[in-house]
């Protein structure tokens, strides 16, 4: 038995959990966020590419990373993202790590689960339009780590979490299906179609936010 996953936003004030889903949304769901008047979204840019993941040796979370990499990059037909594990975290563009956040700064785009919770978070930077890496993903047990179904439980949610980072970022899940690894309370173990899709419309769109090199 798979955890139920809720994702939802815990920083920008909008109704958490009431999605309109359109009708027949077979092509796909929404990514961008919109935030007061602005519209946020983002795409890694070919010049930034293969992003690089850092996760500890040791985590339990690593081999869930790296399915997690594989769906997300075989989505793409020309290559359009690319991710690699570094060993040093302070040159990754994403941080993975087994621990609740300690940090409040940043929006964040949370999941809980029975077994596990997730949490992305990413920061605008100083400069407007800017993106300022690295992302941060959070993936714990919400209690026993050796609970029954917590691997399928890491294995959805470093899935899911992941594609915020990939840009995904509205906090609503407006528009996703239970289908969807997307969807706000995930359970899909694998992206769906409209996963692929709405990734692959993404990243042949225009985006807003320009990422930050780390200092
Ligand atoms: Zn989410």
């Amino acid at each position: 038995m798979k955890g139920r996953l809720a994702c939802l936003i815990s920083l920008v004030a909008v109704t958490a959990c009431a999605d309109i889903v359109p009708p027949a949304q077979r092509e796909g769901y929404e990514y961008r966020q919109i935030l007061g008047t602005d519209t946020l979204s983002f795409k890694w840019d070919p010049s930034l590419l293969p992003v690089k993941i850092w996760i500890a040796d040791d985590s339990p979370l690593r081999s869930h990373l790296i399915t997690a990499i594989s769906r997300w990059e075989q989505a793409f037909v020309y290559g359009e993202f690319r991710a690699t594990l570094v060993s040093d975290s302070s040159r990754a563009d994403i941080i993975v790590r087994n621990a609740p956040p300690t940090s409040g700064a940043g929006l964040r785009l949370a999941a809980f689960a029975s077994q596990c919770l997730g949490e992305t978070t990413y920061q605008l930077g100083s400069a407007p339009k800017t993106l300022q890496l690295p992302w941060r993903v959070h993936v714990w047990p919400a209690s026993n780590p050796n609970a029954t179904g917590i691997q399928d439980c890491y294995r959805i949610t470093v899935t899911h979490e992941l594609g915020h980072a990939l840009g995904i970022i509205n906090a609503n899940h407006a528009g996703a299906l239970p289908t969807d690894v997307m969807y706000r309370d995930p359970v899909a173990d694998g992206l769906s179609e409209r996963d692929r899709n709405t990734i692959e419309r993404l990243y042949h769109s225009r985006t807003t936010l320009t990422a930050v090199p780390r200092p």
